[in-house]
């Protein structure tokens, strides 16, 4: 994804780590290239036998088949969490609860929370990703009542 114009596109990651289109709230895998343009299928695909598509050329989006589902803006929210989970993951040694808890400030919705791994998977990914990168492995004490009030949703379900 180098091409200059493509990076006004918006992306989220994939659980491989591959870039899926966002667009009108939804996300797309890519599928194939032809005559120059990108098509992307709907990540329902598979599991809603969903025909959504649409093709890009540099910048631009056009729907080619329309979804048999509506939009759904807290998946969207919750792989961008992720996503940034994992960026952080790999960007150097941290404590996995710091990259956690900076990672979920971008789930702003309650609705998003049911989406998301619990607290301890969410540890388990950070650790793992870190072990890949070849990083020592950072653990502190659990944190105070105080600083879990700073993150709804998971304040007294996960501590
Ligand atoms: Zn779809």
């Amino acid at each position: 994804m180098s091409d200059v114009s493509e990076s006004e596109l918006t992306f989220v990651k994939s659980r491989k780590g591959a870039d899926q289109l966002v667009h009108n709230g939804y996300i797309f895998q890519h599928e194939k290239e032809r005559n120059g343009k990108r098509i992307w299928r709907c990540i329902l695909y598979s599991k809603a036998n969903c025909r959504g598509r649409v093709h890009t050329v540099g910048a631009t989006v056009k729907e080619i088949k329309v979804h048999n589902h509506e939009p759904d803006e807290d998946e969207i929210i919750v792989r961008r969490c992720l996503g940034e989970i994992t960026e952080r993951a790999k960007a150097g040694p941290d404590y996995a609860r710091n990259i956690v808890l900076h990672g979920i400030r971008y789930v702003t919705k309650n609705s998003c929370y049911e989406k998301l791994p619990t607290w301890e998977q969410l540890i388990d990914h950070v650790e793992r990703v870190q072990q890949r990168q070849g990083f020592k492995i950072m653990r502190i004490p659990p944190l105070s009542r105080e600083r879990l009030a700073c993150s709804p949703g998971y304040d007294n379900k996960y501590f």
